[in-house]
Formats: structure tokens, C-alpha cells, sequence
């Protein structure tokens, strides 16, 4: 809907390189808020196709695909919440210390066996935590606040119906939801889909993640092979697909596409075996950054360029019903454009119903420069000074091309736009990284 509105004032977009040719067929939406580029991948990214019935472990960090109804209730039966003894409670009316209440032992049960033992007027019956309460008793006393004598125990303070017991169904009944479908399977779920007896679950398949490189200067990894002049390694294809694997999705490196459009087509091409696809380079305005145009004539530009420092040429489109996110080239900007939209992609892909990336208020250590009218984004590490988090950058510049930036760092300041410089102690948001076990 937005899109199409934005798509109305439609104009072929002139190359400024070959004259005469048009750069776009269309123009897409541009310079739009990261916000808004974000609903739009969420809404032109469909969860892929498929469910897989895994074993319990192997469903650790996916979505859940189904609802899961619980079988039965948790826990299965009355028991001991309690070491102690099973009694009625109304054998300990007004026992105290120096009137206790004198009753028989009449059997011992452990956790785990079920016995036909009964708790009669009088009766008592040692039980350990997890016991199934005998017929008969109707409350747990606790061992500590007992006293044995020989076969019989005194109990030294009045307890109540239900005391030390947990009930048949307490935590979850029969029939009820116990995990809901678009859950990310964490321990907490695997726990509870193991007490109700789920040993293997439906969740959505992984999805496929093809990654492409672009660029006549780019070299891939190999050993023995030497960097020629004007050449480089391909950092981005790695630290993509790790990227993508974090995000749940299993990355497919695809061979780096140079600069002509016939090889980037076909690349992309076979990129559709995969469920989505992830460029890097190629979506600026040189005269070879072809894959914005490309991703035009084969499919649909849905927006070109963000609102935001680095990262501002990102583009995202789709060809066919699979998503293509075109990343800039350099490293830092596709890191970056990754956390921010690649990884809610890789989500939805997997089954999210929605994202919402953990974010913390958190004031500069040092004042920085703005963008008049783009929001920067800047890695911070984070430090808890007196209840506040503190955000430093990284020493030195940040550029698009240093990656070093991102080194350390806990999580991704927003600066929003402004003409004024924003002072040390301003506070900002910063957007949390999937890894924050190095939190302070
Ligand atoms: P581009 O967006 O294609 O104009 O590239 C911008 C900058 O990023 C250039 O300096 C490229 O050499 C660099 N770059 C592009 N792709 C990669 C890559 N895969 N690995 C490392 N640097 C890259
Ligand atoms: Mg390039």
C-alpha cells in the first residue's frame, strides 16, 4: 500500500554515467526512515515454506510452527512440594511447640513410586518432595518443624489444607497452550515442552540465505593464492553469512559476481534456489554499481537508500516471491545494514511474527557531530556507571570502511538527525546485539 503510494509519481530514473539510459525503469521510494524500511521488509517477506518435526535439542533458537496443546496436566498428580510428613490438616488443629500434635507413621514414600498407602484419622506418612500425596492426606508438614518419636511424630505447628502440596495441574492443564507457534524455542521452552512429554517439535525450516559479492576487486579467500594489485579480500561474504547464521538462517556463498550485468544476473539467478538473498557492493552511484538496476529489470526495486550514516544506499527488492537485500560494500555500512535489516529479514524468514529489537537508554561519554538530515549510527560498548549506561565509541574514525568499529561493541547508538552537535551526556538509544553476555 505504501509503496504503491510512494511508487505513484513514477519517473525513469536517468543514468548519470551512460546518457540516455535509464538508470531505474522506476523510481522506488528513497531516502525513507529506517522505520519504514523496516515494515517494509517485514511486510514483503513471506515465513519460508515448511515444517520440521526436530528432536527437542536440535529446535533450540528456531520457531515454533504449530501451537503446542499440552497433553496433560503439570504437574501430572498431587504431590510433595516438601520433605516431611503427609497428614490431614485437621489432625494439626492448634499444635504448636509445647502442644504438639502427636500422630502415627504409618509408611514412607519416595519420589517417584505411587503406593496404595492411605493417610487415615491419626496417620502420617514420611514424604519426600516429588512423592505422589497418598489418598487420604490433604497437606505436606515440613520435617523441620516436626519431632520423631519412634513410630510416631509430633508436629509442632497447625497447618493448613493444601499446605506443601502441589496440585494436579498447577502449572498447566490438559488441553491448555503450553507454547504458542512463533515462539523462538529458548531453554525456557524446551523445558516446558519437555515436562508435558514433547520429545520432538514442529518448527520452521531454516531458511537458505544466498550471499553474493560484487566487484571487480574482490577476491575471495584461498590459500596459496596472493592478493594482486588492486585487489581485495572479501571480508563481507564471511562476516554476512556469520551474520545470517546467528540470525537462525544457514548461509550459501555463492561465487563474487564482477561488475558486468550479465554475471550478476545469472548469480542472482541461481541465488533463488536459495530462500532469500544478500548482496554486498554495487548499490551506489558509480558508474559499475549494477545491482540496484539489475535487481530492477529482473524483478522489483522496493526501496534504495535510507535515511542513515552509514548504511544510506542499502536497497531491498524481490525478485519473484524471494527477497533481495543489497547491501553497500563497505564493510562497516553492511554490517551495519545487516543488524538492521538483513537480521529482522532472516526472522520473519524463519517464522517471526514480529521483531522488536532490545534497545537501552544510554548517554554519551563524548559529544558528536550530527547529520543534518540522516540518523547516524554508531557502535558504542556500554559500561554502568551509577544506574546509567554509559555509551563510548570506538577510538579513532568512522568511516564506512572501518569495520574495527564494531569490534567490542555491545550495541549500535541511533543519533537522530539534527543541525546541533549532541553533547557528552546526551542520552541516545542503543540497539542491542543478539550476543549480550558481555553486558556490564
Ligand atoms: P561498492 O559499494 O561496491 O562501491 O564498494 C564500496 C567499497 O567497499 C569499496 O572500497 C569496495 O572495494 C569495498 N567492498 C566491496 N565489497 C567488499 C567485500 N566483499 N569485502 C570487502 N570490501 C568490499
Ligand atoms: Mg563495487
Amino acid at each position: 500500500m505504501e509503496r504503491e503510494r510512494a511508487r505513484k509519481n513514477v519517473v525513469a530514473v536517468p543514468s548519470p554515467w551512460d546518457e540516455g539510459m535509464p538508470l531505474l525503469s522506476t523510481a522506488p521510494p528513497s531516502l525513507i526512515p529506517i522505520d519504514e524500511a523496516l515494515s517494509h521488509i517485514f511486510s514483503c517477506t513471506n515465513v519460508v515454506e515448511g515444517i520440521e518435526n526436530v528432536p527437542i535439542l536440535d529446535a533450540l533458537s528456531r520457531v515454533l510452527a504449530e501451537d503446542i496443546v499440552s497433553p496433560m496436566n503439570v504437574p501430572p498428580f498431587d504431590r510433595a512440594a516438601m520433605d516431611g510428613y503427609a497428614v490431614r490438616a485437621s489432625d494439626t488443629r492448634g499444635a504448636s511447640e509445647d502442644s504438639p500434635a502427636t500422630l502415627r507413621v504409618v509408611g514412607e514414600l519416595e519420589a517417584g513410586s505411587a503406593s496404595t498407602l492411605k493417610v487415615g484419622a491419626g496417620d502420617a506418612i514420611r514424604i519426600m518432595t516429588g512423592a505422589l500425596l497418598p489418598a487420604g492426606a490433604d497437606a505436606v508438614v515440613m520435617v523441620e518443624r516436626t519431632r520423631p518419636r519412634e513410630d510416631q511424630v509430633e508436629i509442632l505447628y497447625e497447618s493448613k489444607e493444601g499446605k506443601h502440596v502441589a496440585l494436579c495441574g498447577e502449572n498447566l492443564h490438559a488441553g491448555e497452550v503450553a507454547v504458542t507457534k512463533g515462539s523462538v524455542v529458548r531453554p525456557p521452552e524446551v523445558g516446558i515442552l519437555a515436562s508435558i512429554g514433547i520429545g520432538r517439535i514442529p518448527v520452521h525450516r531454516r531458511p537458505r540465505i544466498a550471499i553474493i559479492s560484487t566487484g571487480g576487486e574482490i577476491e575471495d579467500l584461498d590459500e596459496g593464492l596472493r592478493l594482486s594489485p588492486g585487489k581485495i579480500w572479501d571480508a563481507n561474504r564471511y562476516f554476512i553469512a556469520s551474520q545470517v547464521s546467528r540470525a537462525g538462517g544457514i548461509p550459501i556463498l555463492l561465487p563474487t559476481a564482477r561488475d558486468n550485468q550479465d554475471e550478476l544476473t545469472s548469480r542472482l539467478e541461481e541465488g533463488l534456489k536459495a530462500d532469500a538473498i544478500v548482496t554486498s557492493g554495487g548499490v551506489s552511484m558509480g558508474k559499475f554499481d549494477l545491482v540496484t538496476r539489475t535487481l530492477d529489470e529482473i524483478g522489483e526495486l522496493i526501496f534504495w537508500k535510507v535515511s542513515m550514516k552509514p548504511g544510506k544506499p542499502v536497497a531491498f527488492g524481490r525478485i519473484g516471491a524471494s527477497p533481495v537485500l543489497g547491501l553497500p560494500g563497505n564493510p562497516l555500512a553492511a554490517m551495519i545494514a545487516f543488524e538492521l535489516f538483513g537480521r529482522p529479514m532472516v526472522l520473519r524468514l524463519s517464522g517471526r511474527k514480529q521483531y522488536q529489537r532490545p534497545s537501552v537508554k544510554a548517554v554519551l561519554e563524548t559529544g558528536l557531530k550530527r547529520e543534518a538530515k540522516k540518523t547516524r549510527i554508531i557502535a558504542v560498548s556500554l559500561s554502568l556507571s551509577e544506574g546509567k549506561y554509559i555509551a563510548r565509541m570506538a577510538a579513532g574514525r568512522h568511516g564506512s570502511s572501518r569495520l574495527l568499529s564494531m569490534m567490542g561493541s555491545h550495541g549500535l547508538a541511533v543519533i537522530p538527525p539534527g543541525r546541533e552537535p549532541l553533547e557528552a551526556g546526551s542520552e541516545v538509544d542503543v540497539l542491542l546485539m543478539d550476543s549480550l553476555d558481555n553486558l556490564p
